[in-house]
């Protein structure tokens, strides 16, 4: 199991570029402490090495540990605690992002539309609009960002997760109707973030509108309109006939510079997933509303439990994007899954940290969500067909290629039956990882293997945690091993037996005999009639027997761990540096 990391501050400052050794010290931890813990997190760093800023906040985080946001002069109430970071030199000023609220049928949606549409007349583009969650608008060489969606609802659901996306509120009332009880929840809703209101007094063009009657229920709810005195801004409006609208966008504008809203561009990106949709074509897609920073085309990232590299970058009037900066909502092709709307969203320095720190947070999440059982073998499974307990097998499938990867999914799917489930909780091209192993203990899953196999650190936490990894080569017994599994017989199977690795670090061509590999023996040992599997990056490329084992110059019948070898493989010349050996033998399980 891991061990919890002994972190004795709560919170810490990052306030630029910090080395391992300073952060360590910020964070009451000892160096080796906080190494080992970045480690988990796939940051391999020594004490001296600089972490830049972002890559400190998300794994400081990531530990549990807050980070302290340097905050500048309060500003006049529209700029969020975070907009006030550290980096007040680069911040420059950015667009206000607004959420229309209200009570239903009040012109929440006529009113976004209506406020559309003005750009359209006025803009460039020929008012084909993409739905990407945020419409931008331009006006008086200023832009306002709006969120599609209207509503407390979706703001306060954000605001839940942790994600503050909206600088002002624009609480729309109809004038025939007044203040309605959910008038009176976005009011609250939008005190409680501390974000600036506007009021729209929509359908003034109604007969029996009202207007000095709404003032007065305003008022009487802590909104007292400016004309009398009080502080909040009321701006007369029609969505249906189009008036007052362009008002309301200057008084959208004049808030948000009273706001001081500002952010940096030059840092990774940051935001907030919006919308997530699954596009049939480009798979998972979510609209980001970068906050700070600039995301570009090839930034690697992570979003709550899902990860990826922007491939793709749609704005919200179809037009494809090279680079998104503060306050800009965009769809961005390249997440492994989808994240959820209000999850985090953060560029960072590379690809695999992306990819440690998604499925550090899947497991969390998996443990947090399953609680930690022990895991099953096969053999735990059969037995518990047999006493009725379990009815669902789990399973993590890695493979050396996709193509393998949708055929045993697809296979294993089939030998689903009523009684008994298959679940594949996680598939991926590549070796079993480390993480693999403990996604599958923690969700109780069994590891098929399909040309490809553990690194070093997986099998140690396979056998630690006892979590089954099966390898194949071959589809056919993947899916009879399964299949048995899910019928509840116990097959007669062979089984691999691991005996040791040897690393190929030297190639000797002789004539006549071929390629002789000069290996040293990593763990376990080799001997002359082991099965050998030849693995490159993790992928076996070759399955094979020895023709040739020798110590120097001797014929030997085995050679153990810290030794040196020259390995002749059976029918298999193609090998290069850096190979891993991996020496096994097949035997017969009898149940
Ligand atoms: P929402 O539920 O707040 O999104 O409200 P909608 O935008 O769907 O509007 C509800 C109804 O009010 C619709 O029938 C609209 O046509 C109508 N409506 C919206 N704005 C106005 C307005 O300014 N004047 C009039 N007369 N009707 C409006």
């Amino acid at each position: 199991m891991e061990e919890p990391v002994r972190v004795r501050a709560t919170e810490v400052t990052i306030d630029g570029p910090i080395t391992v050794r300073d952060l360590a010290e910020r964070m009451g931890l000892s160096g080796t402490e906080l190494i080992k813990s970045l480690i988990r997190l796939g940051i391999v760093a020594n004490l001296n090495q600089v972490l830049d800023p972002e890559s400190a906040r998300v794994a400081v985080t990531e530990m549990g540990v807050k980070v302290h946001e340097v905050e500048r002069a309060e500003g006049q109430g529209a700029a969020r605690p975070e907009d006030r970071i550290e980096d007040e030199e680069g911040a420059v000023p950015r667009p206000p992002v607004v959420t229309v609220m209200g009570h239903v049928d009040h012109g929440k949606t006529s009113l976004l539309d209506a406020i559309r549409q003005t750009n359209v007349t006025a803009g460039e583009a020929g008012g084909i609009t993409q739905h990407i969650g945020a419409s931008t608008v331009d006006w008086q060489g200023k832009r306002i960002v709006f969120l599609d969606t209207p509503g407390h609802e979706a703001f306060t659901a954000m605001r839940a997760r942790g994600a503050r996306v909206t600088d002002i509120a624009v609480l729309v009332v109809a004038a025939d109707d007044g203040v309605m009880p959910q008038t009176i929840e976005a009011i609250n809703h939008a005190r409680a973030a501390k974000v600036p209101i506007i009021v729209a007094l929509n359908k003034i063009d109604k007969p029996n509108a009202l207007p000095d009657r709404v003032k007065k229920q305003l008022q009487e709810h802590g909104l007292t309109p400016e004309e009398w005195g009080g502080e909040t801004i009321v701006v007369p409006v029609s969505a249906k006939e189009r008036t007052g609208i362009n008002d309301l966008l200057d008084i959208i504008i004049l808030v948000a510079e009273m706001g001081e809203l500002k952010a940096n561009p030059d840092r990774r990106a940051r935001g907030i997933i919006i919308e997530t949709r699954l596009d049939k074509g480009l798979g998972p897609v979510a609209s980001v509303l970068v906050q700070s920073g600039t995301l570009r085309i090839g930034d690697p990232f992570v979003a709550g439990t899902a990860f990826g590299r922007v491939r793709a970058m749609v704005d919200d009037k179809g037009n494809r994007v090279e680079e998104a900066g503060p306050s800009t909502p965009v769809e961005v092709v390249g997440f492994d899954e989808l994240p959820e709307a209000g999850d985090l969203f953060q560029g960072l320095a590379d690809d695999k940290m992306a990819r440690e720190i998604a499925s550090q947070r899947d497991l969390k999440k998996r443990e947090q969500e399953l609680g930690t059982r022990a895991t099953a073998t096969l053999a735990d499974f059969l037995s518990h067909i047999r006493e009725g307990e379990k009815r669902q097998l789990n399973l993590v499938l890695k493979a050396d290629v996709q193509g393998s990867l949708e055929a045993l999914k697809q296979s294993f799917e089939k030998l689903e039956e009523p009684e008994v489930g298959i679940d594949i909780i996680h598939t991926g091209v590549g070796g079993v990882t480390e993480s693999d192993v403990n996604l599958a203990k923690a969700s109780e899953a069994m590891i098929i293997a399909f040309n490809v196999t553990p690194d070093a650190s997986a099998r140690q936490a396979a056998e630690r945690e006892k979590v089954e990894i099966r390898t194949y080569r071959v589809i056919y017994e993947a899916i009879g091993d399964v299949k048995a599994a899910i019928k509840g017989l116990r097959a007669p199977t062979f089984r691999e037996v691991v005996q040791g690795h040897a690393e190929v670090r030297e190639l000797f061509r002789i004539p006549k005999v071929g390629t002789i590999a000069g290996c040293y023996v990593t763990d376990g040992k080799i001997t002359r009639r082991s099965r050998i599997r030849v693995v490159r990056d993790g992928i076996i490329v070759q399955d094979t027997s020895i023709a040739s084992l020798k110590h120097f110059k001797d014929d030997v019948r085995e050679i153990a761990a810290g030794f040196e070898c020259g390995i002749g493989l059976e029918n298999f010349q193609d090998i290069k540096e850096g190979d891993v050996l991996e020496a096994f033998t097949v035997e017969e399980v009898r149940p």
